[in-house]
C-alpha cells in the first residue's frame, strides 16, 4: 500500500528545489499532488515530470504573500477537490542583506512576507478544507530558525518564526485531527543556494559548498530528495503521534561543537 493513496496534497514552492522534489515523492506514493508556485511555467514541468512516471498532478499559480492569490488557490481547492489531506508549506526565499543597521527594509519585509506571512496565510485560507477530515500540514523552517547566520537577520527572523509558529498551529488543531510540523533543512543543493551564494562553477559558490562539506558530520551537501522523505513521514501515517515537532535534517550540524 502505497502511503499517500487517495490523498490530496498541496506544496508551495514546488517548482525547484525540495518542493519539486517532494511533489515527485507524493505522487509515487500515490497522493494526487498540487503543485503551487509563483513560476508556473517552471511548476508546469514538474507536473509533466510525475504524469509521465504516472503520477497525478497539476500546476497552480499562487503568490504565498498575496491574501487575494493566497485565496485564490483556497478556491480552487475547494471546487475541484473539496478537501484537503497534506499541505506542505514550503515556498521560501533567501538573502544577504548585511547587518541590521544597514539591513534593507525592503527586504526585511519581503522575506517575513513570503516564509513566514505566506506560511501563515496559505495555513489561514487551506485549513478549512482540512477541518472535516484532518490531515497533516508540514512548515518549512531551516536550522537557520535554530541557530544565526551572519547577515541573514530576516531570513533567521522569518524562519524561527515559523518554528514556533508550527507549535502554535499544532495546539489550535490538535483535536481537530490536523498534525502540524516542521521541517528544518541543513545546507542542500538547490537553485535557492546558487542565488544566495553562487553556482556550482563560480569561486565563490565553490568555497561555500567546500566549507558547507567541511563543517557538516555527515561530510556533504544534502540532495533535495532527502528532505522529500523526511516529508513524507511527517505528511503520512508513519508519524501518526508526532505533533508540534520540528525535524532537523541537517547531515548533523546542529548536533556538534567542532567537526574535526
Ligand atoms: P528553491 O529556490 O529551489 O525553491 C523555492 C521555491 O519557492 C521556488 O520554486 C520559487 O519559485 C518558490 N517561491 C518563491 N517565492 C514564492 C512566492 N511568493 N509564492 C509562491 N512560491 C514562491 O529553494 P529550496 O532550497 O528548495 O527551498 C525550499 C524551502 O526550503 C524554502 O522555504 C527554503 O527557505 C527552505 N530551506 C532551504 C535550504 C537549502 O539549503 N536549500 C535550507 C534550509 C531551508
Amino acid at each position: 500500500m502505497k502511503r499517500l493513496e487517495n490523498k490530496v496534497a498541496v506544496i508551495t514552492g514546488s517548482a525547484t528545489g525540495i518542493g519539486q522534489a517532494t511533489a515527485l515523492v507524493f505522487a509515487e506514493q500515490g497522493a494526487t499532488v498540487v503543485c503551487a508556485d509563483i513560476d508556473l511555467e517552471k511548476t508546469q514541468a514538474t507536473v509533466k515530470q510525475i504524469e509521465q512516471a504516472g503520477g497525478k498532478a497539476e500546476a497552480v499559480h499562487v503568490d504565498v504573500s498575496q491574501v487575494d492569490s493566497v485565496k485564490q488557490l483556497a478556491g480552487h481547492l475547494q471546487s475541484t477537490y473539496g478537501t484537503v489531506d497534506v499541505l506542505f508549506n514550503n515556498a521560501g526565499i533567501d538573502q544577504q542583506g548585511g547587518k541590521v543597521h544597514e539591513y534593507p527594509i525592503e527586504l526585511f519585509d519581503q522575506i517575513i512576507a513570503v516564509d513566514l506571512r505566506g506560511t501563515f496565510l496559505t495555513s489561514r485560507f487551506v485549513i478549512p478544507l482540512m477541518l472535516k477530515n484532518g490531515g497533516s500540514i508540514i512548515n518549512t523552517s531551516s536550522m537557520s530558525g535554530r541557530a544565526a547566520d551572519l547577515n541573514r537577520s530576516g531570513y533567521n527572523a522569518a524562519k524561527g518564526g515559523i518554528a514556533n509558529f508550527t507549535r502554535a498551529m499544532a495546539i489550535d488543531y490538535a483535536r481537530d485531527g490536523i498534525r502540524v510540523n516542521s521541517l528544518s533543512p541543513g545546507t542542500i543543493e538547490t537553485p535557492l543556494i546558487d542565488t544566495l551564494v553562487g553556482g556550482k562553477e563560480d569561486e565563490q559558490g565553490k568555497q561555500f559548498r567546500d566549507a558547507n562539506a567541511w563543517i557538516t558530520p555527515l561530510g556533504r551537501l544534502g540532495k533535495p530528495r532527502e528532505m522529500a522523505t523526511v516529508a513524507l513521514f511527517l505528511a503520512s501515517d508513519d508519524s501518526s503521534y508526532v505533533t508540534g515537532e520540528d525535524i532537523t535534517a541537517d547531515g548533523g550540524i546542529m548536533a556538534y561543537t567542532w567537526p574535526g
